[in-house]
């Protein structure tokens, strides 16, 4: 079974600890933990919707709790810099996700042990692909459309390591419906489209990517709830990580 990235935000300690003693007990199956940088030093996907802690110190206090148990990887999706990930970086944060490719080779040539990988909000043509050096990301988060295009992810050349992200909802065929909702939670639902569309790929389906991927990614940050033990995306992941289609029934 492939491993997962799981999304995490910090929030308080006592949401914290909860998160780790939920993920502590499926461990193996775990890629990374990721997370948005601190609210001020980049711009990220849909962070003003969550409870953000919006104390630097906190913060990094939340995270460093969570990084004992897992590895972390922090997201700058826009507006990031050398300055910011030296910023990470000398706090012993060494995985990223960017989407500057001029950034990125800089910092593969900076940082020896620096792990890097390329957003999905980069929406890389198919050609792309082929035609660029991405050999700076450790990591690539293909577009939506491979999601449901197995063709396509065959095509694809074999010195990268792919990632899919596998439980979106957004639609497969409209490239320009996602950078809208990305970065502007109120654009969610205009994004969400009709099943047959949808690049949602079930925990038991995943089987038919697995030869074609390092490992895959889950999202909703923004949805994650230990108050709730019904809370959707918690089931949701736990199905994912059981491998198990029946997650309607987990509860
Ligand atoms: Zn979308």
């Amino acid at each position: 079974m492939k491993k997962f990235e799981i999304p995490y935000m910090p929030i308080n300690e006592e949401t914290n600890k909860k998160f780790i003693d939920f993920f502590s007990k499926r461990k193996e199956n775990i890629e990374c933990i990721y997370t948005p940088s601190y609210i001020r030093d980049g711009i990220n996907t849909r962070v003003e919707d969550g409870n953000f802690s919006h104390d630097f110190d906190e913060y990094l206090y939340l995270l460093n709790e969570v990084k004992k148990h897992f590895p972390i990887e922090i997201l700058i999706q826009k507006n990031c810099s050398k300055e910011i990930i030296q910023k990470y970086y000398s706090l012993e944060f060494k995985r990223f996700t960017i989407n500057d490719d001029t950034l990125a080779k800089q910092l593969k040539t900076k940082y020896d042990d620096i792990i890097l990988t390329l957003s999905i909000t980069r929406l890389l043509h198919h050609e792309d692909i082929f035609n660029l050096d991405l050999s700076c990301y450790d990591y690539i988060v293909l577009d939506y459309r491979y999601n449901r295009q197995i063709s396509l992810l065959k095509e694809l050349p074999k010195k990268y390591n792919y990632v899919l992200l596998v439980n979106s909802s957004c639609n497969y065929k409209d490239r320009t419906l996602c950078p809208l909702h990305w970065f502007d939670f109120k654009n969610y639902k205009d994004c969400k489209k009709l099943l047959k569309d949808s690049s949602k790929i079930y925990p038991l389906d995943l089987i038919y990517f697995d030869n074609y991927v390092h490992h895959y990614k889950l999202q909703g940050r923004e949805y994650f709830s230990f108050e709730n033990p019904d809370n959707f995306l918690r089931l949701e992941i736990l199905s994912y990580l059981r491998n198990n289609i029946d997650f309607y029934d987990l509860k």
